[in-house]
């Protein structure tokens, strides 16, 4: 990595406390305007966007040679290679400081003088602007205020008054008989009792992957690479205290990225599918299976259950009742015709409410939601009349 390190001398500026002239290039000692010369309230300064090189190399040297020292008489400037004061004489032994410990006992003063920094201020320098309870309060206070009302509004429910107009139950009792049965399944999955194997053969039954071999495949990867170099530089500014600013710019080589495809090859494994071979058995058993279902029906809150005639199967064996079902369902109509409610709603719903609560032809109240529907119990449902037609 090459490293470049230049310098070189640029002029600085100072400005006349007694006419107030800006920008008076460092070489100069009195002011154009007024001929005051420079003094101990001077303080140097670059000018941004203008930078002037210092070419003459006897000034230069002028430059270099060290920090303007400040008359003990006059408190005038003078350059440390002039001996004797250019404004009133005095010599240079007799001088006290030179522009830095001037600068410097500036420097003191000012930070005895100001005032300490206020907390506000100080919180704002590290924290940024502070941050503001009250509007944040009065946001969550509307936020929060608005989601309760409109969960209110949705949660809201009216009383309203209903005549049962139509009831009706329908209780299904599944039959199964004992019967002999053939099927065919998997050796280790034969169903049902006194099984009789009636034929067996050799069946695929699953796939399994399993490696042959390996072969060589080309993939392409992304990779990063060094396509060349850059300066980067650093530019740093050191005043002489005399006028000029030492700018020493050091240049370093760094080296840049991009990014390209390669191609690559790998070795992966190839994979076969083999047959997994099972025994399917072609066979007889005797089990219990659905023989029909008897259902009753009926339009009143007195529900009844079918009389399941049991008859007897295989091996003198009775037939036996399956799972019951049973569906109970009822229409109601609102009573009021003002009242916020769909005027027929038919609702699903329990054995014990069929029976006690909805009546044929008595009146219920039940809550209504803000769609107008009505608010329904554990193990209700709502019966959609245009979905049943489907
Ligand atoms: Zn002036
Ligand atoms: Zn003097």
């Amino acid at each position: 990595m090459a490293k470049t390190v230049t310098e070189e001398l640029v002029f600085e500026y100072w400005d006349c406390d007694k006419c107030g002239q800006k920008a008076i290039r460092g070489d100069v000692r009195n002011c154009p305007s007024c001929g005051n010369p420079r003094n101990e309230s001077v303080k140097f300064y670059l000018l941004e966007g203008k930078e002037e090189k210092v070419e003459d190399l006897a000034q230069a040297e002028k430059f270099k040679a060290g920090a303007d020292w400040v008359c003990s008489f006059c408190e005038a400037l003078n350059s440390i290679t002039d001996k004797n004061c250019i404004s009133c004489g005095a010599s240079q032994e007799s001088s006290e400081k030179n522009y830095f410990e001037v600068q410097k006992e500036k420097e003191l003063k000012g930070a005895k003088n100001s005032d300490p920094e206020k907390p506000e201020d100080w919180w704002e320098a590290k924290y940024g602007k502070p941050f503001n309870w009250m509007k944040f309060s009065i946001w969550t206070v509307i936020l929060l205020g608005s989601c309760i009302t409109s969960l209110y509004y949705l949660g809201r429910t009216h009383e309203v008054k209903f005549q049962v107009v139509d009831v009706s139950w329908e209780r299904t009792v599944p039959v199964l008989r004992y019967s002999n049965k053939e099927g065919i399944d998997w050796e280790n999955e034969l169903k049902g009792e006194d099984i009789v194997k009636l034929k067996s053969t050799q069946e695929i039954r699953s796939y399994e992957d399993r490696q042959v071999g390996t072969k060589m495949e080309t993939y392409s990867e992304s990779e990063q690479y060094q396509s060349g170099t850059k300066k980067d530089c650093n530019t740093n500014y050191e005043s002489t205290g005399s006028g000029a600013s030492k700018k020493v710019t050091t240049c370093n080589d760094v080296p840049t990225y991009s990014s390209r495809t390669v191609q690559r090859t790998r070795q992966v494994p190839v994979y076969q599918k083999f047959p997994i071979y099972g025994t399917k058995v072609t066979y007889t058993a005797n089990m219990y299976v659905p023989l029909r279902e008897d259902t009753l029906k009926g339009k009143d809150n007195n529900p009844r259950w079918p009389d399941a005639i049991l008859g007897v199967g295989e091996k003198g064996k009775s037939d036996t009742k399956g799972e019951p079902k049973a569906i109970y369902i009822v229409e109601l109509k609102k009573i009021n015709p003002d009242d916020k409610a769909k005027d027929i709603q038919k609702i699903k719903t329990t054995e014990d409410k069929f029976k006690s609560f909805y009546k044929l032809k008595e009146s219920v109240t039940r809550p209504v939601n803000v769609f107008e529907e009505i608010v329904l119990e554990e193990g209700e449902e709502k019966i959609d009349e245009t979905e049943k037609e489907k």
